[in-house]
């Protein structure tokens, strides 16, 4: 078996400053930095010897530093609807999902940040083995490229990010910053913070220093309910992170960065859905600068909740929105070849050759 920190670190992992550094390191001039990004972000090379106007021995010093490809594609299922879904392989033999959402207003990646997940959620897919391990910055920027690579076929771009894949971003939070700040920059791949979304299920202290990094990205939480008891049924985390901090830090977060934040509100049938959590989900958001996303239980075989009637959608929207409340309901793509949300899972390919 691979050890993950055996291995030459991924090229993608290094912000432009930190590749600076690593340059002036090796004697060579700062400028290199902008050649190098843009051989890696807008040509997208696949190989450091394609550098051309790097000296060959620049190269040799990129190649045994750096790894360049640390995804290598298993598959990639596309749904009727376009939805693109693929399962790349890690270096050390385990495999992630990403998704690529075509929408009319442009092209969305849902990228994956650890593999696995040790938050527990109860309706969700990508925890069910655990957590395996975090991923790398670069294995996570690489999604983004890879999903790019795809869409370069057709002169399409990635035009917005959201981090929603399997994992929990903030129990791998330096990484998930780097990553940001790589497909943010203008030298990177320039997508606009505005266009970038990350969703946490709410482990508070890191709600705090997000906040502090100051990024005008998009920041949504899972809610998923209205009361303490009905959220530590569904979210297991909600025991150690109290909803009444949650909300505490939620407002803490708006108050410093000043921007809206996003609520994602799963209705699973019978639990959460019914006219007095909508009430109760209204109450607590009260005076709350924010939006709430209804996303309809997907199925997962594993799990046995039941979706809500549209009906129920729509009742439940009409009390939120009686109360002066934002929503919207989640469009859903990807479901005849499991891209939903909560569909996403991590396998464990390493255990299944060695078996
Ligand atoms: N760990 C982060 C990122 C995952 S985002 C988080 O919890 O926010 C994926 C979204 O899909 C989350 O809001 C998650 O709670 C939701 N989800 C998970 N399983 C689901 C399911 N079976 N049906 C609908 N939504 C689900």
């Amino acid at each position: 078996m691979i050890d993950i920190q055996q291995v030459k670190p991924s090229i993608f992992s290094l912000e432009y400053l930190t590749l600076e550094a690593w340059l002036k390191d090796n004697k060579e001039p700062k400028f290199r930095a902008g050649q190098i990004f843009d051989w890696l972000y807008k040509k997208r090379v696949t190989s450091f010897e394609d550098m051309t106007n790097l000296s060959k021995d620049l190269r040799d010093k990129l190649s045994n530093d750096f790894n360049l490809t640390t995804l290598k594609t298993l598959t990639k299922q596309e749904s009727k609807d376009g939805t693109i879904k693929f399962l790349f392989e890690l270096q050390d033999g385990y495999s992630i999902e990403t998704v690529v959402m075509r929408h009319e207003y442009g092209n969305s990646v849902c990228v994956t940040t650890q593999v696995g997940c040790r938050i527990g959620c109860t309706f969700c897919a990508s925890t069910l083995g655990g957590l395996k391990r975090n991923l790398e910055a670069g294995e996570i920027v690489a999604q983004v490229l890879e999903a790019q690579r795809a869409l370069d076929g057709v002169n399409e771009r990635v035009s917005s990010v959201v981090v929603m894949g399997i994992g929990e971003p903030f129990d791998n939070y330096d990484p998930l910053v780097s990553f940001l700040k790589t497909i943010n920059s203008e030298k990177g791949l320039n997508i606009g913070a505005r266009h970038i979304t990350v969703s946490t299920s709410g482990i508070i202290p890191k709600i705090y220093d997000f906040a502090n990094e100051k990024l005008q990205i998009n920041f949504a939480i899972s809610l998923h309910a209205p009361t303490t008891e009905i959220r530590t049924s569904l979210m297991p985390i909600n025991k150690a992170y109290t909803l009444e901090n949650l909300m505490d830090a939620v407002r803490y977060y708006i108050d410093k960065t000043g921007r809206r934040i996003t609520f994602e509100y799963g209705l699973f049938g019978g639990v959460n859905d019914q006219a007095e959590h909508a009430e109760l989900l209204a109450k607590l958001i009260k005076g709350i600068k924010c939006h709430v996303n209804l996303i309809p239980v997907n199925d997962v075989v594993e799990r046995n909740f039941v979706r809500t009637p549209r009906e129920q959608i729509f009742k439940f929207e009409k009390i939120l929105k009686a109360n002066g409340v934002n929503v919207t309901i989640r469009r859903e793509q990807g479901h005849d070849i499991d891209a939903a949300c909560g569909q996403l899972r991590a396998k464990e390919r390493k255990e299944e050759t060695r078996g």
